[in-house]
């Protein structure tokens, strides 16, 4: 049997049509598995379920009554079933909100997968561009708030090694959102300095030739790198 990471069961099962439950007729929810649960060691065949998450369900709402009455226990069970089985099994809860909290709500399941894809995108667009070196369109993909920082981090490395001396500027000149970026972003100006023998003026900031004695923008005298 082939063996699937959960990222993958999810891709499939998000596609599937979701099960309606036998007493409520309402649609199933998907349903995370907690890594710590009631059935460990049942052995799962699944990391998710679809679950009857309705409240007005009759089987969860006489659920409440039969185990106050046989075991004195406030608790309940809701309808599930594992994705593509065509039977339905119970699992208990111990409040109304039980379980609720890894429903993989459809807002949030879109919103991943949005994430994943634009990445790939992005990702394959950059290819595109690093394949023709046109490190012009890679440094505003890195530049850009909009892309996913693990792109703009690659789009840093590419920019340091297709680059040329007026990409450093661009990059000196705008903030990057976190720590890794702005340090890949650091690397990448180092190799551009190294690549077309330049270097920051200790005085102004502004981008001298390594062999200069002269800063052409300040006028100032500068040491020899
Ligand atoms: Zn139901
Ligand atoms: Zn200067």
């Amino acid at each position: 049997m082939a063996f699937e990471t959960k990222e993958e069961l999810l891709e499939k099962y998000i596609k599937l049509d979701k099960p309606h439950c036998p007493h409520c007729d309402e649609p199933m929810t998907l349903w995370e598995i907690p890594p710590i649960n009631f059935s460990d060691g049942l052995g799962w065949q699944t990391p998710y379920l679809f679950v009857c998450f309705n409240d007005q369900c009759p089987s969860y709402q006489k659920g409440w009554q039969h185990l106050m009455e046989s075991m004195e226990a406030p608790a309940s069970y809701r309808c599930f079933c594992e994705p593509g089985a065509d039977h339905f099994e119970y699992m208990p809860v111990f409040s109304p909100i039980g379980g609720t909290g890894s429903v993989m709500d459809d807002a949030a399941i879109i919103a991943e997968e949005a994430k994943k894809e634009l990445m790939k995108q992005t990702f394959s667009i950059l290819t595109d561009y690093y394949i023709s070196k046109d490190w012009d369109e890679i440094l505003k993909l890195c530049l850009d708030p909009k892309i996913p920082p693990k792109v703009r981090l690659k789009a840093a490395e590419m920019v340091g090694e297709l680059g040329d001396a007026t990409a450093v500027e661009h990059l000196i000149n705008h903030k990057f959102p976190t720590p890794v970026l702005q340090e890949g972003v650091k690397k990448a100006i180092e190799q551009l300095h190294e690549r077309h023998f330049t270097r920051e003026c200790p005085f102004c900031a502004e981008i001298i030739k390594n062999r200069a004695t002269v800063c052409k923008h300040c006028g100032k005298d500068v040491p020899r790198a």
